[in-house]
This record gives C-alpha cells, sequence and structure tokens, in this order.
C-alpha cells in the first residue's frame, strides 16, 4: 500500500512516476529569526546583499531563455528584477539588520511588511498591485538565503515539481525533457498553471490539498492524471501497476494522434465539428496538432491577467490578427472579456462581492467598463477581415443585456466605419447560455444572434445552485442531472428552430460519457480543450448516430441522476472498454444523488 493518496484536480492528462522536488515552499510560516551578535552584522548585511547579487542573476538567465512568443512573462521577469534593483528594499532591510540585530531573513521581512502597509493604504489598484511584485521578489530573495528550495532551472532529472502554487516567470523555466509531472495546492481547472501544463503536454494536478503535509522531497510519486491522484511511495504492486498504465497510455495516444486529422464523423454518416478551447494564443500549435477544426472558444481574458497594466487596442489586434491569419480559413470565436468572479484584474481593484460568481462578472463588467469593452470589440473587429472571425459574448441572462452588448458591438463598428479602419461588417455574432434564465427564454434569444454556445461548466452551476470551486460539494456536479440534460436539449431544439448553429463548450465536451448524448440532441459543434480532440474524435468515427438518438431517448426520460449514470456508464462502458482507461470522466464521483 502507499504511504497516502490524496486527490486533486486533473488538468493536463497522463501518469507520471518520478521523484518529488518542492519548489516555491512558502518560507513565510518557516522563516528562522535570531539575535545577530554586533561584531558579525556587516557580515549579515553582506549575506542579503549577496543573496539579492544571486537572484538577480538568476532572473536575469531566466529572463534571457523566455522564449519570444511568451513576451508577456518577459516582461513581468523585467518589472521583477527592476523591484530587485531599486536600493531602497534592500536599503531598509539592512538598517532593520543594523538597529535590531536581526539575521538578514528576518530583517527583509520586516521591510516588505512596511512596504504592504505603505502600498495597501493606496486607493489606487495599479499600486495595490505592485505589492505583489515586491512579495513574489522577496521570496525569491529569501528562498535564496534559506537554501530550502530547489531553483526549477538546477532541477536533475525525472523531477516531478511540487508547489503551492507556480507563477508564470515558473512556468517559462520547467524543461520537459527534465520534469515529468506537477501538482500544486493552489489552482482550479481554468488556472494559468493547468493551462501551461495543458501547452506543455505533461500530466498535472491542480488544487491538492495538504501537499506539503503528505509529500517530502525525494519521495517516490505517481501523478495520476488520469483520476487525479497523487500517489506516495506506492508499493511494488502500485508501481507495477502505474508503469503498465503509463505504457498503455503512450501507445493509445500515439495510436489516436495518428489519426486525429480525420473528421469527427459517425460511422453512419453524420458530422459533428470539433473545434479547440484556448486560453493563450501560443496553444494554437496544440490546436492544430490534435486534428481542431478551428477554435470554438477563445477565453480572452487570459491575456488581461498577470500583468500591471492593461492591453491597448493596438496590443490586442496584433495578438487577434495573427490568431485569425494562422488559422484561416478555418473558425476563431473569440469570447468578449469574462472577467470578474475568480478573474480579477488590478485595474478595476478587488470587487468586495459576497458571491462573486453571481456577481459583477462577464458581460456585466464589461457593460459596466464601456472603455475596457470597447477597446477590446474594436481589436475583434479589426481582426475580422483577416480570417474566419465569430465573437461570442458570456453569460447573457436576457434580451435587454444582449442588446445592450449589441449597442455596443453596433457603436464600435460605426467608429470604425468613420475613421475608415474596415472591418466585417458579417461577422458572426453569438451567446453563450450559461445561466438558466437564458435556457427558459432560448427561443427569444435565438431570434437574435448567429449561433449559441452553451457553456456547461456555469450552465451546471447556476442551475443546480453549487459553486463549481467548491470541493464541499462537487458531488453535486452532475453533468447528466435531468435538469441539465433538459435545458441543453430546449437550447439546442430553439437554435435548430429558427435555424442557427448550436456548440458546446463546457468540460461536458470532452467527457466520452456526456458526447454520444449530446450527438443524440444533434448539436452541431463541440469545443474542448486541444488534447482531449484526439480520443474525442476516435469516439464519434466509431458511433453510430442512431445509437446516440436511443441513448438520448433512454435517458431522458429517466427521474434521477444516479439512473442516468449507470445506464450511460453501462451503454459507454460495453462499447469503449479500452478508451474508458485513458479519460478522467465527469461522471466518476462515487455519490450520485438525484
Ligand atoms: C463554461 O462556463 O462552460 C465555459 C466554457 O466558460 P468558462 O469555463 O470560461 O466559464
Ligand atoms: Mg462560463
Amino acid at each position: 500500500m502507499a504511504d497516502k493518496i490524496i486527490t486533486g484536480i486533473p488538468v493536463s492528462s497522463g501518469i507520471a512516476i518520478g521523484k518529488a522536488v518542492f519548489v516555491n515552499r512558502s518560507h513565510r510560516s518557516l522563516l528562522p529569526r535570531h539575535t545577530v551578535p554586533g561584531h558579525l552584522l556587516e557580515a549579515e548585511k553582506s549575506r542579503l546583499e549577496n543573496a539579492f547579487l544571486m537572484t538577480g542573476q538568476e532572473m536575469e538567465s531566466v529572463r534571457d531563455k523566455v522564449p519570444g512568443e511568451l513576451e508577456q512573462h518577459r516582461l513581468i521577469l523585467d518589472s521583477h528584477l527592476m523591484m530587485l534593483r531599486d536600493p531602497k528594499l534592500m536599503g531598509r532591510a539592512k538598517e532593520h539588520i543594523e538597529i535590531l540585530h536581526v539575521n538578514a531573513e528576518w530583517a527583509l521581512e520586516k521591510a516588505v511588511s512596511e512596504l504592504a502597509q505603505a502600498f495597501l493604504g493606496f486607493d489606487d489598484a495599479y499600486l495595490k498591485e505592485r505589492f505583489q511584485d515586491v512579495r513574489q521578489v522577496a521570496d525569491r530573495v529569501q528562498g535564496h538565503m534559506l537554501g530550502t528550495d530547489q531553483e526549477i532551472s538546477a532541477i536533475g532529472g525525472r523531477a516531478i515539481i511540487m508547489a503551492h502554487d507556480l507563477t508564470p516567470a515558473d512556468t517559462v523555466e520547467l524543461d520537459v525533457s527534465r520534469i515529468l509531472a506537477f501538482a500544486t495546492t493552489r489552482g482550479g481547472k481554468t488556472s494559468h498553471t493547468g493551462i501551461m501544463a495543458r501547452t506543455l503536454g505533461i500530466p498535472a494536478l491542480v488544487g491538492v490539498q495538504e501537499l506539503e503535509n503528505f509529500v517530502a522531497d525525494g519521495d517516490m510519486v505517481v501523478i495520476d492524471g488520469l483520476k487525479g491522484r497523487v500517489v506516495v511511495n506506492p508499493d511494488e504492486e502500485e508501481l507495477f501497476e502505474y508503469n503498465d498504465l503509463a505504457t498503455r497510455f503512450e501507445t493509445y495516444q500515439k495510436k489516436i494522434i495518428r489519426r486525429c486529422l480525420l473528421p469527427a464523423e459517425t460511422s453512419d454518416g453524420f458530422r459533428v465539428k470539433v473545434l479547440a478551447n484556448i486560453e493563450l494564443i501560443e496553444e494554437v500549435t496544440s490546436v492544430i496538432d490534435h486534428g481542431g477544426e478551428g477554435i470554438g472558444l477563445y477565453r480572452t481574458e487570459y491575456s488581461y491577467l498577470n500583468r500591471t497594466t492593461l492591453p491597448t487596442e493596438e496590443e490586442l489586434t496584433e495578438k487577434y490578427i495573427d490568431l485569425a491569419s494562422i488559422m484561416s480559413p478555418r473558425k476563431v470565436v473569440f469570447r468578449s472579456l469574462d472577467l470578474g468572479s475568480d478573474k480579477i484584474i488590478s485595474e478595476f481593484g478587488q470587487l468586495d462581492e459576497a458571491n462573486p460568481a453571481m456577481g459583477l462578472r462577464a458581460i456585466r463588467f464589461c457593460l459596466r467598463h464601456p472603455e475596457l469593452f470597447k477597446t477590446q470589440l474594436r481589436a475583434i473587429l479589426r481582426a475580422s477581415v483577416y480570417g474566419n472571425v465569430a465573437m461570442m459574448f458570456p453569460m447573457i441572462s436576457g434580451l435587454r443585456e444582449l442588446r445592450r452588448a449589441k449597442a455596443r458591438l453596433k457603436e464600435a463598428q460605426l467608429d470604425l466605419a468613420r475613421e475608415g479602419v474596415p472591418y466585417n461588417p458579417d461577422m458572426p455574432v453569438g451567446i453563450m447560455i450559461e445561466v438558466p434564465s437564458a435556457v427558459m427564454i432560448a427561443e427569444l434569444l435565438a431570434r437574435e444572434v448567429d449561433f449559441f454556445s452553451i457553456g456547461t461548466n456555469d450552465l451546471i452551476q447556476y442551475s443546480l445552485g453549487i459553486d463549481r470551486t467548491n470541493p464541499n460539494v462537487s458531488y453535486l456536479y452532475q453533468p447528466l442531472h435531468p435538469a441539465v440534460l433538459r435545458s441543453i436539449k430546449q437550447v439546442v431544439d430553439a437554435a435548430h428552430q429558427v435555424g442557427i448553429e448550436v456548440s458546446l463548450c463546457g468540460e461536458v465536451a470532452s467527457d466520452p460519457f456526456c458526447v454520444p448524448i449530446l450527438m443524440g440532441m444533434q448539436i452541431d459543434c463541440i469545443s474542448l480543450s486541444p488534447q482531449a480532440i484526439p480520443g474525442i474524435k476516435r469516439i464519434i468515427r466509431q458511433t453510430r448516430m442512431d445509437e446516440c438518438r436511443n441513448l438520448l431517448r433512454d435517458v431522458i426520460s429517466q427521474q434521477t441522476v444516479g439512473k442516468i449514470n449507470r445506464m450511460v456508464k453501462d451503454s459507454i462502458f460495453k462499447k469503449y472498454p479500452e478508451e474508458l482507461t485513458f479519460f478522467a470522466s465527469l461522471l466518476d464521483s462515487e455519490e450520485l444523488p438525484g
């Protein structure tokens, strides 16, 4: 038996077996404080200076290795270097060593907490944000002095990175030839860390609670990116099983990748479009390599995060044009900003909301900040002449909101026309269906847009009344709950009645148990993470449409999600026993209330 098995959220599939190496361990709780005798004060100050110097050298070498396309990360590292070289932080810490006779780590911590008071007292979101930079820089210097952490760049082969969190600067340092996988305590399904793992193609788990309590440096660990498990010091039998699973996973991946460019067509001739969800444009290569027929959801808000200033219209336009032209003639659906809730940008300060998921989020946030919205709309419109571009608004809850969003788009179009800037006046405009009110009036909304995209991640959260990030209620997060199934069907039917396309871009689209049911509903298109595309395409190609319709008919008349899950599992398991070993399903929970 393994010493311990802890669970987390799988964000990048695969199996890795290796040695745990901790990075970015939170030093603050471990910081020693001791008195430095008078005759050693100068030596202590030199130790501090030396740590600043070494940290600077390391950061420079990391910055120089950042590939050109990750310009944003380079800018963050540059601003950290500036912070490090600003004499004030080190100067203040030296004063504390001199006056308080304390060790350098503690003196630096005291200097940082004084700065925190000053920064956080400002009534300016930009200045508040700068404090995070100071904190990260100080963490690095302290890590150096304590010598507790490995630097990511110095990690030997077959390492599995364990961290409380990984910053963008950390993730660009990951060398996939030496690092097999990672697990972090923080992070959710859509965290930056997960995105980078998928881009790098290594297994990863986030949200692993108590990682630091159960895993020690040097422990042998298995990262099971299929079931979301960290197996600590497995016994021989477990090791043998995981080795076997890893080999089978690799063989399976090779097999499905070879055929991923084939269309997603059922064996009786029905086509479903399979597009990709991306968060960063660096993922484009992965989309094409995994057989994505286009981009069905570009979560544009990610390029607003991890930075201290808002992107300009020029910066966005350049980025969007790149994306549209690289993908052309394939489609790219830009989702307008889904900021708010867990995706906060410093310019607008921390919103003081009791229920952020139901607060000023997505389209509501954009309508509240028209300048921010307009900058993005202009950039999307300007890119629309460079490829097959469409756009959609997230979280629309009613007609009035939709009309207001469309009015903003119209204004941006008129401005561009006045300025003689070209844009495609026929660019398709759609909405995401993510709240129950939009489901109820889908037939009204359908008359005013060009397409629907169903966002089941949120639709399930709002329909079943459960916070999608709260592990206490995750057992209720059931994609095949009768209410969810009926909602999706109602939306698909409403769209088809007026002849518009309907897509589905939540995690449900990469779930092998759910996709046949969606096909039975005649969904036109699914959009999922690039990595999951080959497997889902393979399932579609082995399926017959009449089977999907029969399955849908059988499940839609059931009363409980427990019954539905069992029926679906039985039917799909029978058909794809091999495939299902290699998928992480949303249906895995043993508790199936309903
Ligand atoms: C969704 O809600 O299903 C969706 C695709 O949007 P996001 O996950 O970005 O909220
Ligand atoms: Mg959503």
